[in-house]
């Protein structure tokens, strides 16, 4: 088995990019049927989804546009908690028909948070297109989350723009980590 160590920890080999690659172009074809004559603006979550939206987009053949945002958390009053905030996201959401582009979704906080901070700028449609999903640490419902890419244990993965304490993004396969 393929083992890599990034960081002090050990992976192995989990989805290689020839898959990826073939999962992606599927959803890219599904992504292009739903949204046959419009113009969809794809919102990718930085850092982890540079790689996902860059191959993703090559697979669309209606007109659209991308935008990149990054979750930033800080921590708030005691009766709000951490409050994340999108920074960077200046096109106008407003009636437009958005897709956002997410890496992994593992709670599915960070994605309720996006989702409900984008709906506040009233896009006329709201998808998500998230490459992984743990379904069994998903502890918030997400009707949005049309567009998955794998679902996968509850592991820990890197590779293909995850990282490990900021390394590992540059890694063309995913892997998993053998022990957690
Ligand atoms: P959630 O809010 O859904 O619990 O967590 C989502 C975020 O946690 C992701 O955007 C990602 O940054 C991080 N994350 C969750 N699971 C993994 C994982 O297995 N590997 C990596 N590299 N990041 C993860």
């Amino acid at each position: 088995m393929h083992k890599i160590k990034v960081e002090d920890k050990e992976f192995e080999i989990f989805l290689e990019n020839d898959t990826i690659s073939k999962r992606i172009r599927l959803m890219g074809i599904q992504i292009n049927v739903d949204y046959e004559g419009r113009c969809p603006l794809f919102i990718g979550i930085l850092n982890g989804s540079f790689l996902f939206m860059a191959d993703l987009i090559k697979e669309i053949n209606v007109p659209c546009e991308i935008a990149f945002t990054r979750v930033a958390s800080y921590e708030g009053t005691s009766s709000s908690g951490k409050v994340k905030e999108l920074i960077g996201l200046s096109e106008d959401i407003e009636g437009r028909d958005v897709i956002i582009v997410e890496d992994i979704v593992d709670t599915g906080l960070t994605l309720t948070h996006i989702i409900k901070t984008i709906k506040e700028k009233k896009p006329a449609s709201l998808k998500v297109s998230s490459l992984l999903l743990k379904p069994t640490a998903l502890k918030y419902e997400i009707e949005e989350l049309d567009y998955i890419g794998f679902e996968i244990p509850n592991e820990f993965v890197v590779g293909y723009g995850l990282d490990y304490n900021g390394l590992g993004r540059n890694l063309t396969d995913i892997y998993r980590a053998t022990e957690s």
